[in-house]
């Protein structure tokens, strides 16, 4: 299913794949002067491109790699010969298909590999210049769209919400802040942030700045708790308390553990 709302001049597409009659997990993409900022998982490709039939679409740009972000280019690309932009290091992820979890098969499903370009510094649409800014940290080759005069920033999965519990084993939290920083020092002083997850935040910088002193607190704290000779079990207990329900869903895929394990490692970021 598709639902849409507009922020200016910005289309937001929300889709997710409807299971038991309920919809399963929401991803956005955004529409913006003929750029399309990612393409959502293969259980909604074809409803996209239905749904963007009536639209102007020049090109796409993905974030990242992941399979929820990039399933709808194979075939906009085959229908539209719409160019595909992407980081270098997301380029030959991209042109494999990837190995997924029970859950993300479920939730997203497999993406047909395409052949991206690599993105320069920027992207230009007719109206806009969107800065690319690359920020590691979620996965390799992931970028942040931004444009300055408007004060748009599209986030993709750098910002998922102020306060995570959970991370993958493969995010590490040391370049998500690295990342955080950076982009607080590209963007103007007030931007609307658009997420991958669906929200639209005008309050964009606070809500970055929130997460950022969030996950540098956490972080200290855990690394503290460490060198006090606390084992990870007391260590969730004593910051997060429960282990989130995700890491059972996921077969300990998102789950606070992989948190702790991440501020624990490349500590020298
Ligand atoms: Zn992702």
């Amino acid at each position: 299913m598709i639902e849409i709302q507009k922020y200016g001049e910005v289309l937001q597409i929300r889709m997710s794949r409807v299971f038991n009659g309920q919809p399963l997990y929401w991803v956005a993409a955004y529409l913006v002067d003929g750029l399309l900022i990612d393409s959502g998982c293969q259980h909604t490709a074809q409803e996209l491109v239905d749904f963007l039939a009536d639209y102007h679409v020049e090109q796409i740009v993905n974030t990242h790699y992941h399979e929820d972000h990039i399933a709808a280019n194979w075939l906009l690309h085959q229908q539209r010969q719409l160019p595909m932009y992407a980081h270098r290091d997301s380029l030959p992820l991209m042109r494999q298909v990837p190995t997924l979890y029970p859950y993300q098969e479920i939730a997203w499903g497999y993406p047909q590999p395409v052949d991206a370009q690599e993105l320069g510094p920027v992207i230009k649409t007719p109206h806009y210049t969107f800065e690319v800014l690359h920020t590691p940290g979620h996965c390799p080759g992931h970028v942040v769209l931004l444009e300055n005069e408007q004060g748009w920033c599209f986030s993709g999965d750098l910002f998922i919400s102020e306060r995570p519990k959970v991370l993958r084993p493969e995010e590490n939290v040391h370049e998500i802040m690295k990342s955080l920083r950076y982009l607080l020092s590209c963007a103007p002083d007030e931007f609307a942030l658009f997420t991958s997850m669906g929200q639209i935040l005008p309050q964009g910088r606070q809500a970055v700045t929130n997460l950022l002193s969030y996950l540098q607190s956490v972080t200290q704290q855990i690394i503290n708790l460490h060198h006090s000779g606390h084992s990870i079990d007391d260590i969730r207990h004593t910051v997060f308390g429960r282990e989130s329900r995700m890491a059972e869903l996921t077969n300990g895929q998102f789950s606070v553990n992989n948190l702790i394990n991440s501020a624990l490692t490349h500590c020298n970021l």
